[in-house]
Order: structure tokens, then sequence, then C-alpha cells
């Protein structure tokens, strides 16, 4: 998961120079409200701020800065945060 996220860390970092957005917005972290208590770690621990508070709780405010790490889901206390797909890399068959 480690290597898997620094490689969608550099592909990112490759799609944004070339005006192109890595995440999709059905692929972001899901939050759910009814099991999140708003404690903020999400926030605090998103290695690139992409996500922020509201009133209703974390958003992902800048979705083209998620890199899909999975940091979110793993501090999040109450599991209401989660990462549902896994980023598997396949070579290109010829
Ligand atoms: S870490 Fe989990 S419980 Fe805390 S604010 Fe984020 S989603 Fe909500
Ligand atoms: S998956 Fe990573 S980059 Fe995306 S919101 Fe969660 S901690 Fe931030």
């Amino acid at each position: 998961m480690r290597l898997l996220s620094w490689t969608a860390n550099r592909l990112s970092a490759m799609l944004k120079q070339k005006g192109g957005a890595f995440m999709q917005n059905w692929a972001l972290p899901e939050i759910n409200y009814a099991l999140c208590d708003r404690c903020g770690r999400c926030v605090e621990g998103c290695p690139t701020g992409a996500v922020d508070m509201t009133a209703q709780g974390p958003i992902i405010a800048r979705p083209d800065d998620c890199t899909y790490c999975a940091q979110c889901d793993a501090l999040c206390p109450q599991g209401a945060i989660t990462c549902t797909y896994e980023i598997v890399w396949e070579a290109k068959s010829e």
C-alpha cells in the first residue's frame, strides 16, 4: 500500500503538470456523517490538506489534491471516512 500510494502521488503530480486531475469525484473517500463525531483527525492528518471541516462534518474540499493515500481512513476512530477502492497497477498488455 505504501508503494502504491507513493506511485499515486507521483502520477497525480505528473497529471497536474499536464493540466489534468487524478481523482474523480466518485472515487474520493466516502464520509458517513451518521458515524462522524467531527473530531478533526482526518483534517489534521491529510498530508495534502484536501479535507476541510464544516458544520456538517469533514468534506473533501480540494478533490484534485487527494492522492487516495487512505491516511484519513486509517486515522478515523469512528470508521466514518473510508477509502473503498484499492489502487492496483497492472502492466499494459501489448
Ligand atoms: S476522523 Fe472520522 S470522526 Fe473524526 S472528523 Fe474525520 S471522519 Fe469524522
Ligand atoms: S485519501 Fe489521503 S489525500 Fe485523500 S483526503 Fe484522505 S488523507 Fe487526504
